[in-house]
């Protein structure tokens, strides 16, 4: 059978196992035998998750390594460089402006019943020691943040910014010294790549069941009565998402020449994975192999944009951002000027490029942002409850996204 019939079998036997046991639903487990059998039903989604973790770094550093030194010569890379940024920020605007059409036209917050206000407010109590409110630093302070002052401990970090960064430098250095003293490093980054991309292989075989350990420990836990009520400002992102979706099907089409379909049928394995996994940077190997072995890229291209745009190309996160936000001023009474949506959101294209691709992080820098308009504890909690189905939905658009650019890429830039 092939990989993505496999994962599909697992969203769907995970989603209903996930039901029969749910206290909620199924009824077949109570809370307290569901807590002591959760461990277990994510054990191979955790088993998976962490083969991919242990390579994300050194796959990184090599296929982005890998990619500059591949290019021509360094003015070749900067105008790379300076058109994927553009496409990336570009797209990520288009994202928001949606955001904010959709929000403005549907009001979702006008169909959000009184008693879920006052509900949340109690659960925003528990919320109250998370460190979810931060300042942000001064422009400049953010800036020098990028740099990897010290290699290691960005690596040790896992701060992926800063190791793509890092590695674009390492890349730009070796082309700059001449073939033959290149040659030992470049040929260990090979090496490493290939290693990394063995282990990924070892993470596939066991992807179906990691899929089906996500979906199951998350319908077992899931409330449907929050869903219900919260259901026209879920259907707002969706909406979102598609439209998004339906975009980046247009620039495969009209740039890349290539036909949408075929291109869905390409990347489904990456897509069916940032689904049930919630984490773009997670499905990155796949992302990547998906690149170059289905659609074909060139190595130079895949390698250098899909590890960037899963770092800070996030469109989905953006435009979820953008209708979470006002969808929560308008539950809260906060009238936003014109102004105030603007900077709400230039903050948050801003704010998308500097979530790492990890499950959940969306909202908890929307949160910051959420805390400057004057949203409480209240409105997060209220849309926590539904985070993790929206979650889902916009990784899969943040991979589809980052796997569009690198097919828009592979066209525009010249050999
Ligand atoms: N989970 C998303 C991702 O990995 C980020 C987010 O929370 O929006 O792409």
């Amino acid at each position: 059978m092939a990989l993505w019939k496999k994962m599909l079998t697992g969203i769907f036997s995970g989603l209903l196992a996930g039901y029969m046991i749910s206290p909620h639903g199924g009824q077949i487990l109570n809370e307290k035998t569901l807590e002591t059998v959760l461990p277990w039903i994510s054990l191979p989604g955790n088993v998976f998750m962490a083969l991919i973790s242990m390579i994300v770094v050194p796959l990184v550093v090599s296929s982005v390594t890998l990619a500059v030194v591949s290019g021509r010569d360094v003015e070749h890379l900067r105008n790379t460089g300076i058109g994927v940024g553009l496409y990336f920020v570009a797209t990520t605007i288009f994202a928001v402006v949606v955001g904010v059409a959709i929000a403005t036209i549907v009001q979702p917050g006008r169909y959000v019943p009184q008693e879920l206000l006052a509900d949340a407010g109690t659960r925003a109590a528990s919320l109250g020691d998370l460190p979810i409110v931060q300042d942000r630093p001064p422009l400049p302070q953010m800036i020098m943040s990028i740099f990897p002052v010290n290699p290691v401990k960005a690596l040790f970090d896992k701060a992926m910014l800063q190791i793509v960064i890092g590695a674009v430098l390492l890349g730009v250095a070796l082309l700059s010294i001449g073939q033959k003293r290149a040659a030992p490093l470049v040929s260990f980054m090979e090496s490493l790549q290939a290693v990394s991309m063995k282990f990924v292989d070892w993470a596939m075989l066991i992807a179906p069941y990691a899929v089906f350990s996500f979906l199951c420990g998350l319908t077992a836990q899931l409330g449907v009565d929050t869903l219900k009520a919260m259901s026209v400002y879920m259907g707002c992102v969706l909406a979102g998402l598609l439209a998004l979706l339906a975009f980046y099907l247009t620039l495969v089409t009209v740039i890349g020449r290539r036909s949408p379909l075929l291109f869905l049928k390409h990347i489904r394995d990456a897509q069916i994975l940032a689904f049930s996994s919630s984490s773009s940077a997670a499905t990155m190997p796949i992302t990547l192999r998906v690149a170059e072995d289905n659609l074909k890229l060139r190595p130079e291209i895949a390698d250098f944009v899909i590890p960037l745009g899963t770092t800070i190309n996030m469109d989905g996160t953006a435009i979820y951002q953008m209708i979470a936000a006002l969808f929560l001023a308008q539950v809260f009474g906060i009238d936003l000027t014109l102004t105030e949506t603007c900077v709400l959101a230039v903050t948050i294209v801003g704010a998308s490029v500097g979530s790492p691709g990890t499950p959940g992080v969306g909202l908890v820098i929307l949160s910051t942002i959420l805390h400057n308009i004057g949203v409480t504890a209240e409105g997060i909690a209220m849309i926590l409850a539904v985070d993790r189905i929206l979650d889902m939905c916009r990784t899969t658009i943040n991979v589809t996204g980052d796997l569009t650019a690198s097919v828009v890429m592979n066209k525009l830039i010249k050999p």
